[in-house]
């Protein structure tokens, strides 16, 4: 390690990484806006930060948020970062060495209407993932007659309503509780939990009110510090590792690629090895952007050029021959070691997410590989063939490859959160080629179906 970046000293814990997942309309974006509200209200030294495609909130602002609920002295972790998509989409998308990317996450279940379909695939991808995490039991708010106490823990709020409230938001809560039971999972209030070591902490929330969130942030805290010294050597000096969240053509910059950088230390001028379409990029990094400071307000310079980032963290980076980087592909800055070693990691790392395709069956279409990923997981869970798996927008080729599959069902192109190029959408029509897009896997995989029985329907 060399000594000129003696600022974070060897065996420091980086920032941890903080997904928030759950069925739609549940409250996943209301429940950041709230965090990140609290935390601008609390942080009069403005000291949480925007990153690109993520927040961070430091741990004095954590620390000022949960109020006595919490004793800074105890963590030696810088914060939390958010992730700012959320959903399952971004959080699959997002990958580290072949595991999730985020350390830890949010399960927000709306309590008045518990366990949904996408609540159930976020419970799998955790499961799968081995994602520690905690349940916000969130619109505590609803529940009629409940009385807010907003700057006491949950816990006094929940105690203060009267009994009747209490055991309409009992009923929800047990009914949660009985679901991850199901699912293989103890869990309680989170109050009542002796120890977070195999139990799920449940956190009754409002991100309406903001009843609850300094509850949350520090259970997050807890779960967080756990881990990390757990099971994370995390070295931030080290050479940087990240994953693509996105390819952007950006004004004066020309293609740059977000990334969320999860481990060590990327700098300007560092050589990079990025995955890519059809070959692996490397190429030397021309700039590290971070957004300017109150982003939204419309300065004429958008990013502000820095010369070093440490994980975790969200950045742009401005480079040569980004053109076919691809999105939730990783990124790994190369020091101390050969180029070709880096180029081999990057390409076993792309390897493993390959989609295994047959001669026969329906073309797929996704916006990232790691939604490419979950959906040929969904399909092939259906066992529905697929015969050519791609990341980018349905375009004409992928019609005419789709023509050439015999049987009519498997003339079909199912898209995962891409646009549909003109000319393709025509030459779909022509072809007799059904396009399906969606945001939502299951409701591709539904919809696919439906349309093989119909088929099945007609030809009786
Ligand atoms: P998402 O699809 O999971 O990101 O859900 P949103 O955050 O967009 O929320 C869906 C709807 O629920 C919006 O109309 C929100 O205003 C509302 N909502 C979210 N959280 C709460 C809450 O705690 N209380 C109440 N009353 N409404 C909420």
């Amino acid at each position: 390690m060399s000594q000129e970046h003696s600022a974070s000293e060897p065996g420091d814990l980086r920032t941890p990484i903080v997904a928030v997942l759950g069925h739609v309309d549940h409250g996943k974006t209301s429940l950041l806006d709230k965090v990140r509200g609290s935390a601008v209200i609390e942080g009069e030294a403005g000291a949480i930060t925007q990153h690109i495609g993520a927040t961070a909130v430091p741990l004095d602002v954590v620390s000022e948020v949960a109020g006595s609920l919490i004793d800074p002295e105890s963590f030696d972790l810088p914060g939390l970062l958010f992730i700012d998509t959320p959903g399952h989409h971004s959080f699959t998308t997002l990958r580290s060495r072949g595991g999730a990317l985020a350390d830890i996450a949010i399960l927000v279940v709306d309590v008045n209407d518990g366990f949904q379909p996408q609540t159930e695939e976020a419970i799998r991808i955790l499961q799968d993932t081995q994602t520690p995490f905690v349940v916000a039991a969130n619109k505590i708010d609803t529940i009629p007659g409940w009385r807010p106490h907003e700057d006491a823990p949950v816990q006094e709020t929940y105690e203060a309503q009267s009994d009747r409230v209490r055991q309409q938001l009992d009923e929800a809560l047990y009914e949660l509780i009985g679901e991850l039971s199901d699912h293989g999972f103890s869990s309680d209030l989170y109050w009542r939990l002796q120890n977070f070591q195999n139990n799920i902490g449940v956190i009754p929330v409002s991100a309406e009110t903001g009843e609850g969130v300094p509850d949350l942030l520090t259970v997050l805290m807890g779960l967080a510090q756990r881990y990390m010294k757990e099971d994370m050597e995390v070295d931030v000096t080290g050479p940087g590792a990240g994953t693509v969240l996105e390819v952007k053509e950006e004004q004066g910059f020309g293609t740059t690629v977000d990334v969320i950088l999860y481990d060590g230390t990327v700098r300007e001028d560092d050589t990079i090895v990025v995955g890519g379409m059809n070959e692996t990029i490397v190429t030397e990094v021309r700039a590290l952007l971070k957004p300017q400071p109150l982003a939204e307000i419309r300065t004429e310079k958008r990013f502000e050029n820095v010369e070093e980032l440490s994980a975790a963290t969200g950045v742009k980076i401005a480079a040569p021959e980004l053109d076919d980087a691809m999105a939730g592909a990783p990124v790994r800055v190369v020091r101390d070691r050969p180029l070709q070693d880096v180029i081999d990691e990057v390409e076993a790392e792309l390897a493993e997410i390959a989609v295994e395709t047959e001669e026969e069956g329906v073309v797929v279409k996704a916006d990232t590989l790691g939604s490419l990923e979950a959906l040929a997981n969904a399909l092939e869970e259906a066992e529905i063939p697929i015969m050519r798996a791609e990341v980018g927008d349905i375009a004409p080729r992928d019609v005419s490859m789709a023509t050439t599959a015999d049987e009519d069902t498997h003339r079909c192109i199912l898209g995962f959160n891409v646009d549909v190029l003109a000319d393709a959408e025509q030459r779909a029509e022509q072809d007799g080629v059904e396009l399906f897009e969606s945001d939502v896997i299951y409701q591709l995989v539904e919809r696919y179906e439906e349309h093989v029985e119909a088929i099945e329907r007609q030809q009786k």
